[in-house]
């Protein structure tokens, strides 16, 4: 048994959606760890006690609602990353 956040998988799986749709902006995986860093520091967390797989959490908590907070904060993250990438600009 172990306490997971399940927004972290939510937010990675969101992340190339939204990052795809944002021109210029950096894809590599550092800027990609810290788009994700930052949504989830923005997102109340969500953890549930995994026993039996992470399903039923994610189909029980993650209404639409959810889903716009989530691609909001994530919309931001790529924002803030992208203008100021933690490494040298190409
Ligand atoms: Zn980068």
């Amino acid at each position: 048994m172990k306490a997971v956040n399940i927004l972290e998988k939510e937010v990675w799986d969101a992340l190339d959606e939204v990052l795809n749709h944002k021109s210029g902006a950096c894809k590599c995986n550092k800027c990609r760890a810290d788009i994700a860093a930052y949504a989830l520091n923005k997102l109340q967390p969500r953890y549930v006690v995994s026993s039996k797989g992470e399903t039923l959490a994610r189909a029980e908590s993650l209404t639409n609602n959810f889903r716009v907070t989530l691609t909001i904060a994530l919309a931001e993250a790529v924002e803030i990353v992208s203008s100021n990438p933690r490494h040298d600009k190409e």
